[in-house]
């Protein structure tokens, strides 16, 4: 939970950008791949940015130029990560509950497929054989994950194709002779332990001996990062060793080497992200304080959501007295961002940031009630680069037909 920008900083550019405001710092960006990287030095890993948690094309070129591929889960993605200059074979399109067509075009694209249903993977055998190596995403049938909603490999998701369905998987690669190169599996989002992963690469391991032409294993994402003072984030050197010893002890059975890949999002991105909201009214009510600020969950949806819980500061007060507030938008439903939490002093005018503010914040936002969605500012080098305008009203109007 490393803060890099100082409050003061924080204030600067809210001052100068308005809010409300997202802010990444690149640096911690960089951290944070850096640590990946090193704690795998040992390793054939390659790692896939989760472009999801944060597409801005900025962010997304600031990535590619510290050496990272890029994950994608819709065609827009992968056009956007063309767009940023990521070239195809560095994009992995990992696709869950999509038309063929989607497959199709990013096949015309050039970019790394994972396929997630025998479906699509019967309607990719048939138009394309043994032309084009193409991933598997399989479901592992293994509980993880910090909340239900973001747990994806647990027995009743809808993710992947069931790993006890390995035998259809069997059938339809030697019926259309299809090229496997990839296993992928992706078991959920803020996974601390390691052995989680582990599990996931020995259900892996049972079935890798029935793919001749497999290259690569992908382990997806899902590192957790600390959110509250105190928290930890998964121990990435552990999984370093783990992979290692795990692959050390199981010989791939054709005596071929594997790739390792992952697949981070949110440990990329998370903590370099700052929501700068302003304080539009107090409102004391029986024994609750709410602290009503100039947003809601139009901009950031996480913690109502899936609980999601934001660590807030008052950035204008740091020495206030501390009391108890409910923090809460402005959007006609209960969109409260934290009850009862303890904040220096807040009065109207004050700045508010959450932190952790970087990942599925600003990319998971929308115009409900018709309020504008927030401009982005990255800081590279010391200086405040909007990246985003904050909309306007006429972008309310731009796809009505009137
Ligand atoms: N890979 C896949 C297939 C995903 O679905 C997700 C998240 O939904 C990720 C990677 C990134 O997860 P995280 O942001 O938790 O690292």
């Amino acid at each position: 939970m490393s803060k890099i920008l100082s409050n003061t900083e924080l204030a600067n550019i809210a001052d100068e950008f308005g809010t409300p405001l997202y802010v990444y710092d690149a640096d911690k960006i960089k951290e944070q791949y850096n640590k990946l990287t090193t704690a795998f030095k040992n390793t054939d890993t390659v790692f896939f940015y989760a472009c999801k948690a944060l597409t801005n094309i900025n962010i997304l070129q600031y990535i590619k130029s510290l050496g990272a591929n890029v994950d994608c889960s819709s065609i827009n993605e992968v056009k956007l990560a063309l767009h940023a200059g990521f070239s195809p074979e560095r994009i992995l399109y990992t696709s869950n509950g999509i038309a063929f067509s989607e497959i199709e075009e990013a096949k015309d694209l050039g970019v790394i497929i994972n396929i997630d249903s025998l479906s699509n993977l019967e309607k990719f055998g048939k138009k394309y054989g043994h032309s084009y190596p193409v991933g598997i995403r399989l479901r592992p049938n293994i509980m993880a994950g910090g909340h239900l909603k973001i747990s994806t490999g647990h027995a009743k998701s809808k993710f992947g194709i069931p790993v006890d369905q390995a035998d259809k998987i069997i059938s339809l690669v030697e019926k259309y002779n299809i090229h496997i190169n990839d296993l992928h599996i992706h078991t959920g989002s803020e996974i601390e332990d390691v052995d989680v992963f582990v599990k996931g690469i020995e259900v892996l391991f049972d079935i890798i001996p029935k793919f001749k032409e497999l290259e690569v294993i992908d382990l997806g994402g899902g590192f957790k990062v600390p959110y509250k003072k105190g928290d930890t984030e998964t121990d990435i050197n552990l999984l370093a060793q783990k992979v290692n010893e795990l692959f050390a002890s199981h010989p791939n059975p054709g005596g071929k080497h594997l790739q390792v890949w992952f697949e981070p999002g949110k440990f990329l991105v998370s903590e370099c992200g700052y929501f700068i909201t302003k304080v539009n009214v107090i409102k004391e009510s029986g024994d609750t304080t709410f602290a009503g600020v100039d947003s809601g969950f139009n901009h950031l949806i996480r913690p109502m959501f899936y609980d999601a819980y934001h660590r807030i500061e008052n950035i204008s007060n740091p020495n206030g007295e501390e009391k108890i507030y409910s923090v809460v938008g402005n959007i006609c439903e209960t969109d409260t961002f934290a009850w009862d939490r303890k904040l220096n002093e807040v009065r109207e005018g004050d700045y508010l940031v959450f932190y952790n503010a970087g990942a599925y914040g600003f990319q998971m936002s929308s115009n409900y009630n018709s309020r504008l969605k927030p401009a982005e500012v990255l800081v590279e080098n010391g200086k405040a680069k909007l990246i985003r305008q904050r909309d306007v009203f006429e972008d309310l109007l731009k796809n009505q037909v009137i």
